[in-house]
């Protein structure tokens, strides 16, 4: 476009200076829309801003009438401007008063004018305001005048979230990108976090970084990054490449395709060829992309959506300079923000400073929330376009035990939860004095609570919960985490120093469970319809023994000398203990051949989180020697209702009768048999589910770390016989007194 000041990259200039201005918000404004209208030769320019009641509030003009700014407020969809504001796409009209959704505001004297083009001001997909230009004559604007208003919404864009305007606001009508939001997620790890947003996705956002000093050293910048970008990505999905960097390769195929998008490609080099920079022109593009991102119903163009975000992510990494390296020092508290996030990525931050983890996408069995449940990061997901809402280093406040989240909360919210946070510190410190008392009923009936771990970051709670062992270890974390498949000796060396930090304390190993949702990013996906009951856990290692053989291995070797316990996932019929077994004594067979040390003793168990174990579980008991309860997993196949599907996981109940008395049979041919069955599953973890557990006769049971101290305080004001009274009835009928009873006992535990 060419207009009497010499098109958009003149008027991003003079919008510069204007900024860099020691002026009022007001004034700043005032001019930008002078400016604007002169440049694109219109005879109106207006901008609006959205108010945190949803109104739009005019705050500026040059043509309409003056006394009309700060008075004329248009209603969440009224008017063209309201239909920009919520379809955050460019209106482009002739004749605005023919348009269905005109709406006439007398005051600002806009009768007169016929063309109407009206863009949304975008920031990260988030619509702040909407800026206007209007004209006399009828006429649509062209293309490039579109695009060149759409350009510098982001000025504005930056102005409105720099908070710059709340100075001039009315009381009570702030900006709506400021004002204190409260949204409810999913609950992901306990724990509360108070604190201030890192983003986990870089964004520039400073004002003085949009405008470009020099177009053709941006254009330069821009191609180099693009073409470092493209190289980056074929040489991840470079065949001899094993390791893409913990991503996924369809995924990275994905990328590939879109790296190379001429249209993409052109839409950020006509951005940058407007004036602005290239770290701005990603900015621009990614803003529009999320747009849609926001309003695709279709989930394939979400996900496209989604890939093209993640590419722009990666080309501001570059352009910022963040592509490698640390990440840089955190702030103390920090709440990190994410719309995804692989695992690995999470253990890169200093996790002293790491109070809290928000994240879009992420389900309760993700991989990142294993991690960061394993790491004690409240964590809450699935809160729409959190992380566009949240500015660097705004207060934020996670609760990991409700899914509420508060972003730029009042003093009193805040207050109210610093003093929970001190209230559960005094709950924890209280809880730590029990560390090395038995865990014991009032009765006298001894519970063996052990924890669940995976990782290295675990082994410390071993000693400071007091666990009588590690009662699952899941030996596939240290897959998922690393960027290569971990060789035998690495392998062997994790579960040595397990070994070494329990001491004579138990650790049970399960074997590799993966597939399903346990993606390793190393290994090609296979497309299942029904991943979690397809071709995963022993099934693949029964199938594919290579990694189970050296796996078992690296086992018999770590354990050499002393107790070694291991446990096959989601076995589904006896013969596939015996298989499994099977191939366990071969390896051993092997390692006393060439002369090693093999473990003392070896106790083999299966998991039991298939239904159909249920009805064979003598000839199970008969042939294992302990048998842990995968309780996640028997829910889930047993309701038929996926775990990581938040509309159906807490459809049932898992404490209804059905699953109650799948459990009781599994306790009693426990005791029939002598031999130990544990549970293991969040059920166990949750005061509720474990006193109905103690009730049905399991005394032992594996919980994450941060619930042993309350288990254990609960378990001590408890009386058995009172819990199996209560878990008879509930086991008959879904009994209202029990269930009360129960709860009013897990209550009691934790006001003690
Ligand atoms: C379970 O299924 O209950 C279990 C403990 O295993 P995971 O959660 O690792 O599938
Ligand atoms: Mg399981």
């Amino acid at each position: 476009m060419r207009g009497a000041f010499g098109g958009p990259r003149v008027l991003l200039r003079r919008l510069r200076e204007v900024m860099a201005e020691p002026v009022t918000a007001q004034d700043k404004l005032d001019r930008i829309v002078v400016l604007i209208a002169a440049n694109m030769v219109a005879e109106v320019c207006s901008t609006y801003v959205l108010r945190a009641d949803g109104e739009l509030e005019l705050y500026a003009t040059e043509g309409l009438n003056p006394q009309a700014v700060h008075r004329t407020k248009l209603g969440r969809g009224e008017g063209l401007v309201g239909l920009v504001a919520t379809q955050a796409e460019p209106l482009n009209v002739p004749d605005a008063q023919k348009h269905p959704s005109f709406s006439y505001k007398p005051e600002t004297g806009e009768e007169i004018y016929h063309s109407f083009l009206g863009v949304p001001i975008l920031r990260a997909g988030n619509t702040l305001g909407v800026l206007v230009v209007q004209n006399k004559a009828h006429r649509t604007y062209a293309d490039e005048e579109v695009e060149a208003l759409e350009t510098t919404a982001m000025v504005l864009a930056e102005m409105i979230a720099s908070g710059e305007l709340s100075a001039i606001a009315q009381p009570g009508a702030e900006p709506a990108v400021r004002r204190p939001l409260q949204a409810t997620g999913v609950p992901l790890a306990d724990g509360i976090g108070l604190g201030h947003a890192v983003l986990h996705e870089p964004r520039t956002a400073a004002t003085e970084n949009l405008i470009a000093e020099d177009v053709t050293k941006e254009v330069v910048r821009l191609d180099e990054a693009v073409q470092k970008l493209q190289t980056s990505l074929e040489e991840l999905l470079n065949p001899d490449n094993v390791a893409p960097l913990g991503e996924h390769r369809d995924v990275l195929e994905a990328y590939r395709m879109f790296a190379h998008d001429r249209g993409w490609l052109r839409r950020l080099r006509e951005a940058v060829q407007q004036g602005i920079t290239a770290e701005a022109a990603v900015e621009r593009v990614q803003s529009d992309t999320r747009a849609r991102m926001l309003r695709a119903t279709d989930t394939y163009i979400r996900e496209r959506l989604h890939d093209l975000d993640d590419l722009a992510n990666r080309l501001l990494r570059i352009l910022t300079g963040r592509d490698h390296g640390p990440i840089e020092e955190l702030p103390q508290n920090a709440i990190l923000v994410a719309r995804t996030m692989a695992p690995a990525a999470l253990l890169d931050y200093d996790r002293t400073r790491l109070r809290g983890l928000i994240i879009e996408e992420a389900a309760p069995t993700s991989h990142v929330t294993i991690i960061a449940r394993a790491l004690g990061i409240a964590t809450v997901a699935q809160i729409a376009n959190i992380a566009s809402m949240v500015e660097e280093g705004d207060a934020l406040i996670v609760d990991g035990g409700t899914g509420d989240v508060h972003v730029r909360p009042p003093e009193d919210v805040q207050k109210s939860y610093a003093d929970k946070v001190k209230l559960r510190a005094r709950r924890q410190a209280r809880f730590h004095k029990l560390r090395d008392k038995p865990s014991i009923t009032k009765d006298g009936v001894t519970i063996n609570l052990m924890m669940n771990g995976g990782l290295l970051v675990d082994l410390p709670y071993v000693e400071e919960t007091g666990a009588a062992g590690i009662g699952l270890f899941r030996t596939e974390l240290q897959f998922m985490v690393s960027p290569t498949l971990p060789r035998a000796g690495e392998q062997e060396a994790l579960y040595r120093r397990v070994l070494d930090e329990a001491g004579d304390r138990p650790v049970i190993f399960r074997t590799l469970d993966i597939g399903g949702d346990k993606v390793l990013p190393y290994l090609r996906a296979i497309e299942e319809e029904n991943p979690a009951l397809g071709w995963r856990a022993i099934r693949f290692g029964l199938d594919r023994p290579g990694l189970l053989r050296s796996q078992v291995r690296a086992l018999a070797r770590a354990s050499a000398g002393r107790t070694l316990h291991m446990m096959f996932p989601m076995i589904a019929t006896v013969s596939e203990f015996d298989e499994a077994r099977d191939v366990v004594e071969r390896e051993l067979t092997h390692l006393r051949k060439w002369g090693h040390e093999l473990p003392e003793r070896l106790l083999l168990g299966a998991m039991l989180e298939v239904p159909s174990l249920l009805f064979d579980l003598d000839e199970l008991f008969s042939r294992v020697d302990f048998v842990s309860v995968g309780s996640n997993d028997l829910f889930q196949f047993l309701f038929a209702a996926d775990r990581g599907n938040s509309r159906v996981a807490d459809r049932f109940d898992p404490l209804a009768p059905a699953m109650l008395r799948a459990l009781k049979s599994i306790a009693d041919a426990s005791k029939r048999h002598g031999k130990p069955a544990t549970v293991c599953g969040e059920l166990a973890g949750r005061p509720q589910g474990a006193l109905a557990l103690i009730g049905l006769g399991f005394r032992s049971l594996s919980v994450s770390p941060s619930s042993i101290g309350s288990l254990k305080a609960m378990i001590r004001e408890a009386n058995l016989s009172e819990i199996e009274r209560a878990v008879a009835k509930l086991t008959q009928d879904e009994d209202a007194d029990a269930r009360e009873l129960l709860a009013t006992l897990a209550q009691a535990a934790e006001l003690s």
